[in-house]
């Protein structure tokens, strides 16, 4: 399983997923690139199906699975928009799936997998492991594990949305987008080496979690624990097996972005585009628009990867 995806695997989830996940649209604005003094391309992936671009690499996973690996089902631990990526998935093609998830996970979190028909099994965040709760699972009940980000289907299925993006505007100068384990970014830079190869592909994190940032940088694989941020899409220990090497090998720069920043640009693209994005898929945006590179006069593609918010949180996001 552990062989390199490619751009012919992100070509080969795009038929996969072909009709089942949305072709999101692509946002501009003459506002916006007066403001930036630049050509901004933003792709809506928070209005794809289950709220995120999650639902590609988790349908072109569970649409890969063997009949008999897909009648036993699949496990997942995640509280995000991997858990309803998969559920939703696993819906549409009835796989059976359970997702592990703290028992203080946000109830609109849990509310939300469990709408989408996903067997929810609760831990002890602070008493137990997740993903030795994912492995006995897995090992108990014959599930195959499908973890957020590690794993050549997801990176594969992920990459599609850059593929989309370039179909649709042509080569880029730029493109920006969020990074927590990676298998978004690299997908998408996958994508943007065989379609517009003179893109620079910039990864964002959330400053208080930018262990991406000082891998690319020191190319050691570095870690963060536990960081505190409104961007809870990226908030993961570290890279991937499969993802730190692909990103040293595609990716042009990494930048990073603090919180402030982030909610800013979150409500500027509410109030703008009239998008609702969560903060996590905010993050490229922020970076694009706050100078991390020199986009002046440039194509610049970002994708916008979420729009799960949790309306109840947005007073505190406005104090902040
Ligand atoms: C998961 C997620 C990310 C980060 O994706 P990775 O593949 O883990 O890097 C970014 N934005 C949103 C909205 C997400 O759900």
């Amino acid at each position: 399983m552990a062989s390199w995806p490619t751009s012919a695997d992100v070509e080969s989830a795009a038929s996969q997923i072909a009709g089942v996940a949305h072709r999101t649209p692509v946002a501009t604005s003459r506002l916006v690139d007066d403001r930036a003094g630049a050509h901004l391309f933003f792709k809506c992936e928070n209005l794809q199906r289950s709220g995120a671009f999650k639902f590609r690499g988790a349908y072109n996973a569970l649409s890969r699975l063997s009949p008999s690996e897909a009648k036993r089902g699949v496990v997942t631990f995640s509280s995000g928009n991997h858990a309803q990526a998969i559920a939703l998935a696993g819906q549409v093609l009835d796989i059976p799936r359970v997702i592990v998830m703290p028992s203080d996970a946000p109830s609109v979190k849990r509310v939300a997998t469990e709408g989408y028909g996903g067997e929810v099994v609760l831990y002890d965040r602070d008493r137990e492991d997740r993903e030795e709760i994912g492995r006995r699972l897995a090992r108990e009940r014959g599930l195959t594990l499908i973890p957020p980000y590690d794993h050549p289907h997801i990176i594969a299925g992920q990459g599609t949305a850059a593929r989309e993006l370039f179909e649709d505007v042509g080569p880029l100068d730029f493109l920006f987008m969020p990074c927590g384990g990676g298998g978004l970014l690299s997908g998408s830079a996958i994508a943007a080496r065989a379609m517009s190869p003179g893109c620079k592909v910039i990864g964002v994190e959330p400053a208080a979690g930018d262990d991406a940032n000082r891998s690319f940088r020191s190319k050691q694989l570095q870690t963060v624990h536990n960081p505190t941020t409104v961007a809870d899409g990226a908030r993961t220990p570290s890279l991937g097996t499969l993802t730190f090497p692909l990103v040293l090998e595609y990716v042009s720069d990494m930048a990073a972005v603090d919180d402030s920043t982030l909610l800013r640009t979150m409500f500027y693209l509410w109030e703008r585009l009239k998008l609702v994005v969560e903060p996590t898929g905010a993050l490229g945006a922020a970076a694009a628009l706050e100078g991390a590179q020199p986009i002046l006069g440039k194509r610049v593609g970002v994708i916008l990867s979420g729009g799960n918010v949790d309306l109840t949180q947005v007073s505190q996001w406005l104090a902040m």
